[in-house]
């Protein structure tokens, strides 16, 4: 056919299409009567359009000389529709941006799409036949794949997001729906997953979460954030019954910084207090910029204030050091307020408050420096602050003494023992007592010089009183409990003994029944080391710490030193009376000696000596006196 044969057969046809194509419209369907070219035009009506089958043929007219156009016009239905919905449904398939991924009825993959191999990084042949569990990530547990196959087969549908690993092995989120599809039986034939990769929603979520909850400048978090993380950590203290402490610091004078050096030059000093306060701290420790020059420490076990005192001493100093900041030497100044849960709030906001107010004291107080949110507190702990490093300068200027107490024989009322027992003679406080600085040192470290000093000089004068011929079965020495069960103390011991030249048998280490009691496996182990130096172990305070009986027995100790609280009560308290009798039987019985201490009435020490009490010692015998104020000769009378 010539093409303008063609095309003048189509305008017939455009033509003709407008008179017979309302006949087929109404149902009066027209048979083909001739042959001709088809043609498949859709013609569009009110509501929508039909694909209608042209056929049309001309016919020459001899005796008109005329060539008459006859067509006829068939409207498709289902067949064409089917068609172009699939040839629709397959362009949507290739086209469109979701994967998608088709198995059947056993999971097999039939089909997947290029947005599939594009997302996944997988190549069509690749993953035909097998199941998708090849993509599984491992991010989520068995159940969360049975929660999915159940609500799918519960609804027909599922959707959600769900982690599934690429072919490079990378894992990434995406938001699939699976759907049930079923053949004309109602019968399960396939599974249709489509889905899209979210991980760069994720990511902009991720970073939106973080913005929101960071300090652009410093890179902190900001009070939000500080404020949560407060509240968790609370939340868990009060259950593990742990003292937290809020502080607040205020950089004093920063505003002359910014007005003086400009506002870049503020913005850096900020930086850089921020990274130093950032070292300083470890784990436990959270810091935030709630602001301007305001930052916040919450410090998640600071079990008493002096902890407290001394983590806000550290930054007040830390931050003394100069910085430099472009071309500049700057000295900056903080202001701490401290507030402590639970003593003065519950909640992470009402701390925050109260370190507000106590930062406003701090600063009227005349700045660089810390207070609490009560007065006494603040007082309390500056002077347990500046006892622990008044303590230090104690050490290195040899303000420590050790004093002796005497320890009698019940029966036979001779002196054949001493306590050695350390003092602080403070150059204008007086004679300090060990109950106050000993936990301080304790919590400072120093304790283990101290120890190692006070034992040096026991044995030594020792040694003195033994070169002398005073007859002493031994001095005791007290060995803190954060000291016991290190590992260094048999090799201070040995080396005490080395130094003295003291014979191991004259030294009796004291420890208190809690030091044992908290790791008795650790402890049982020293005892044995320090038992193979030749040392007499006795147990301190015995009665106040939670002696397991059985324990105690395999423990290779000589002596129990009954606590003073029980001693205090004798002989008229039933119950430590009755406390005490028990512990005399109980050392009796494990082949130990027992020693009472704080005995001040000859009461005390009848009932004690009735009850086949060994030893004993308090203020009746004779209180803690330098070495050269012993009473040798002093046994007095048990009535
Ligand atoms: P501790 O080892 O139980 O020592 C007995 C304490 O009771 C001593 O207190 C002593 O002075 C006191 N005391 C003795 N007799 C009586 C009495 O009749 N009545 C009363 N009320 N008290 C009496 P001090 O010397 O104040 O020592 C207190 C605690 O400090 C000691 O208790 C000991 O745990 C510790 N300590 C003392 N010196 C040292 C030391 O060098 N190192 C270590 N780690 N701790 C020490
Ligand atoms: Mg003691
Ligand atoms: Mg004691």
């Amino acid at each position: 056919m010539s093409a303008t044969y063609r095309d003048a057969m189509r305008a017939s046809l455009l033509y003709l299409l407008l008179s017979v194509v309302w006949l087929e419209l109404s149902g009066h369907l027209l048979n083909s009567f001739f042959d001709s070219s088809d043609e498949l035009l859709r013609w569009q009506l009110i509501n929508g359009y039909v694909w209608v089958v042209l056929s049309a043929g001309l016919i020459f007219l001899a005796r008109a000389r005329l060539f008459r156009c006859l067509g006829i016009g068939a409207k498709l239905r289902e067949r064409n529709e089917d068609r172009e919905r699939l040839r629709q449904a397959a362009a949507v398939f290739d086209c469109t941006r979701e994967g998608v991924l088709v198995t059947d009825r056993n999971g097999v993959i039939v089909h997947v799409n290029r947005a599939f191999m594009e997302i996944t990084g997988y190549q069509c042949e690749e993953v035909l036949g097998q199941q998708p569990s090849l993509f599984k990530s491992g991010h989520h547990p068995a159940s969360f794949y049975q929660t999915m196959f159940a609500t799918l087969n519960r609804c027909g549908e599922w959707s959600g997001e769900i982690w599934n690993r690429r072919k490079n092995g990378g894992i990434y989120p995406q938001w699939q729906t699976i759907r049930l599809i079923h053949d004309d039986q109602g019968q399960l034939s396939h599974y249709v997953a489509v889905f899209s990769d979210i991980s760069a929603i994720k990511d902009s979520e991720h970073e939106l979460k973080y913005l929101a909850h960071h300090d652009p400048l410093t890179d902190l978090p900001n009070r939000l954030l500080f404020t949560d993380r407060a509240e968790q950590a609370l939340a868990s203290a009060q259950i593990q019954k742990r003292g937290c402490a809020l502080l607040l610091i205020d950089l004093d004078h920063f505003k002359m910084i910014n007005d003086s050096l400009g506002h870049t030059v503020g913005d850096q000093l900020l930086k850089a207090v921020a990274e130093r306060l950032k070292a300083m701290f470890g784990p436990g420790i959270t810091l935030a910029r709630l602001g301007g020059d305001e930052f916040a420490v919450l410090a998640e076990s600071c079990p008493q204030l002096v902890h407290a005192a001394a983590l806000a001493q550290r930054i007040v100093d830390g931050l003394k050091e100069p910085f430099h900041i472009d071309g500049h030497r700057l000295f900056i100044n903080a202001s701490i307020g401290i507030s402590l849960f639970p003593g003065d709030a519950l909640s992470a906001e009402q701390l925050l408050r109260n370190a507000d107010s106590a930062l406003f004291k701090a600063k009227s107080a005349g700045r660089d420096g810390y207070a609490f949110y009560t007065e006494e507190l603040t007082a309390h702990a500056q002077q347990r602050v500046e006892t622990a490093s008044e303590l230090r300068r104690a050490l290195e200027q040899q303000e420590l003494r050790v004093y002796y107490q005497p320890v009698h024989d019940l029966k036979t009322r001779r002196l054949v023992g001493v306590e050695a027992l350390v003092r602080w003679e403070h150059p204008h406080r007086g004679l300090v007592s060990p109950a106050e600085f000993i936990p301080i040192a304790e919590r400072t470290g120093l304790i283990a010089e101290i120890d190692a000093w006070v034992m040096q000089q026991a044995c030594r004068q020792m040694c003195h009183w033994q070169q002398a011929g005073v007859e002493l079965s031994f001095v005791a020495v007290n060995v803190s409990s954060r000291l016991f069960a290190r590992r260094e103390l048999y090799q201070q011991v040995a080396q005490v003994l080395r130094d003295t030249g003291l014979d191991p048998a004259y030294l009796e280490l004291e420890v208190t029944e809690s030091a044992v009691m908290d790791d008795p496996e650790v402890a049982l182990e020293q005892m044995h080391r320090l038992r193979e130096l030749g040392v007499r172990l006795a147990i301190d305070d015995f009665g106040t710490g939670y002696s397991s009986l059985l324990r105690l027995k395999r423990l290779p100790v000589q002596k129990l030193k009954i606590d003073q609280g029980f001693v205090a009560g004798l002989p008229w308290d039933d119950d430590d009376a009755a406390i005490v009798r028990v512990i005399i039987a109980l050392a009796q019985s494990m082949g130990m000696q027992v020693h009472a201490e704080g005995i001040e009435q000859v009461e005390q020490a009848g009932f004690l000596l009735e009850q086949g009490c060994d030893l004993g010692q308090g203020y009746w015998f004779g209180r803690p006196v330098p070495a050269g104020q012993l009473d040798w000769m002093h046994a007095p009378e048990i009535h």
